[in-house]
This record gives C-alpha cells, sequence and structure tokens, in this order.
C-alpha cells in the first residue's frame, strides 16, 4: 500500500480519523477531505493534505480532487467516510432533511467516486471502500431518511463492483453497528432531550441493539477498511461487510 495515495472523506473525526490514522501507519500517501479544514488539520497526521470539501457539492468535489491529485498524485484508494444521520419522525421528515442525507451519503459517494474511477481503471488498479451502516442493511425507526441513502450506498456499491470487476478495482462496504463518535453522541443528546432520559440510559440503549452489548469501536471499523484496501483483498468485490458484534447476523 506505501506507493499509493489514499483519500479519505469525513476524515477528520470518528470511523474517518480512525481509518486516516490506520492508513498512515501503512505509509500511504493521504488527503483527507472535510467541510472543516481546521478539524482535519487538526489531527495531526504528519504528510496528510488537508482539502476543504464538501462531498454532496459537485463544483467542491471537482475542486477538491483535483487539489489531491495535484499535491499527492493520482488516487488508488478511496474511502466515502462522509456523512450525517439527522433523525426525525417521517411525518416531520421534510424535503430539505431528505435532500440533506441523499445529498452527503449517498450523492457526496457518487460524486466522489466519479472523480477517481475513470482513473483507477485506466491504471488497472483501484479500491473503493464505502462507509455504509447496518442502516444499509435493515430499517430503523425515526431515520428513514438516512436509511434510505445508505441502501442506496450498498445499492451503488455492488451496481459498480460488477461493473468494474475485470478492471482491477474493488468496491466493498462497510457496514458498522452503533459506533462511538459524535454521531452517536448526538443521537444520545436528542434521546435524552426527547424522552428525558439520562444519557447513561440512553447509550445503554444503543448499546443494547449489539449482541455484544457495547459499541464498537472507530478502529474496528478501521482494521475492516484496511482490509478491504490490501491488494491481496483482490477477490472481495461487491460486498458489505458488517461491523456490528452480530446485530445484522
Ligand atoms: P462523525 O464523527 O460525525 O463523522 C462524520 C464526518 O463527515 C465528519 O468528519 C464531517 O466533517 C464529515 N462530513 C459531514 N458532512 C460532510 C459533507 N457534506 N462534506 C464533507 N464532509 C462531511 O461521525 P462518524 O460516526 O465517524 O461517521 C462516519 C461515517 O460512518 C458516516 O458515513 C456515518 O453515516 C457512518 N456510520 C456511523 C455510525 C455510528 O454509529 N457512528 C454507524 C454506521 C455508519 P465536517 O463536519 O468537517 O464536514
Amino acid at each position: 500500500m506505501r506507493d499509493l495515495h489514499a483519500v479519505v472523506t469525513g476524515g477528520g473525526s470518528g470511523i474517518g480519523a480512525a481509518i486516516a490514522r490506520a492508513l498512515a501507519a501503512e505509509g500511504v500517501r493521504l488527503t483527507l477531505m472535510g467541510r472543516s479544514l481546521e478539524r482535519l488539520q487538526a489531527l495531526g497526521l504528519p504528510g496528510a493534505a488537508c482539502v476543504a470539501a464538501d462531498v454532496g457539492d459537485e463544483a467542491s468535489v471537482q475542486r477538491a480532487f483535483a487539489e489531491a491529485a495535484a499535491g499527492h498524485g493520482p488516487v488508488g484508494l478511496l474511502v466515502n467516510n462522509a456523512g450525517q444521520a439527522d433523525s426525525a419522525p417521517f411525518n416531520r421528515t421534510d424535503l430539505a432533511l431528505w435532500r440533506r442525507m441523499l445529498d452527503v451519503n449517498l450523492t457526496g459517494t457518487f460524486l466522489c467516486t466519479q472523480q477517481v474511477l475513470p482513473g483507477m481503471v485506466e491504471r488497472g488498479f483501484g479500491r473503493i471502500v464505502n462507509v455504509a451502516s447496518t442502516a444499509s442493511l435493515k430499517g430503523y425507526a425515526y431515520v428513514a431518511a438516512y436509511c434510505a441513502a445508505k441502501h442506496g450506498v450498498l445499492g451503488l456499491t455492488r451496481a459498480l463492483a460488477l461493473e468494474v470487476a475485470k478492471k482491477g478495482v474493488t468496491v466493498n462496504a462497510v457496514c458498522p453497528g452503533y459506533t462511538d463518535t459524535d454521531i452517536v453522541e448526538r443521537a444520545v443528546h436528542e434521546i435524552t432531550a426527547k424522552t428525558g432520559r439520562s444519557a447513561e440510559q440512553a447509550r445503554a440503549e444503543l448499546a443494547a441493539t449489539n449482541p455484544q452489548r457495547r459499541l464498537v469501536q472507530p478502529d474496528e471499523v478501521a482494521q475492516a477498511v484496511l482490509w478491504l484496501c490490501r491488494r491481496e483483498s483482490a477477490s472481495v468485490n461487491g460486498q458489505s461487510i458488517a461491523v456490528d458484534g452480530g446485530e445484522t447476523a
């Protein structure tokens, strides 16, 4: 992996930061993307380029990938990790929330992939890993838009994997269960605000969806991503690897 340029979207926090650290330890040339440049820089990964980008905005994505390629060369690994998980009952899910969830989670994955796929196919090598979710594999109440977007990410993963199967490029997804990051902290905050339950109770409720009765750690997701990025994983294509303690078993 040493000779490869890897781009990680949403690399400034949570799962993306863990993936960035794991890839950096492998010696890849790294570009981190996210809306907040300060957040990416605060990670302090030596040699990592930090590029501001809103993955849901085509012009922003085009600019960011041009900057990334100018800095570190053609992209060999892309981890589409940037995402948001806003919740609302369906009857309070307005078009703005619906579009925001589809834009960042699904269209963002499409737009970033568009930027790197032709080069990967031309060079005969590439790894694309989409950070999907257990919400790609099953439904959850009060997150219809997020679930729809993440189901879409898995559909995109499977279709594209077949399309590029003979080109040396693999496209896979990891599907984390509730993972100990800001997204879960925001969910805990919402549950406490709406139900009056304590933060500990809310966290325990989320952890209880996992048969191991705990939140997944970002590093555990990162290790699954790393494995999918390896040259030796060439036969793993179009798969969704659940990192969820058995929730979707
Ligand atoms: P997080 O810490 O909130 O990370 C999300 C990252 O995405 C942030 O660094 C954020 O940075 C970036 N981001 C958000 N909107 C963006 C946009 N429009 N353009 C570019 N970057 C954007 O939460 P996380 O849990 O690590 O989430 C990472 C991924 O894992 C997401 O795709 C999420 O859906 C998925 N996931 C999380 C869980 C969980 O329980 N935590 C479970 C399953 C799947 P900026 O705000 O600076 O842009």
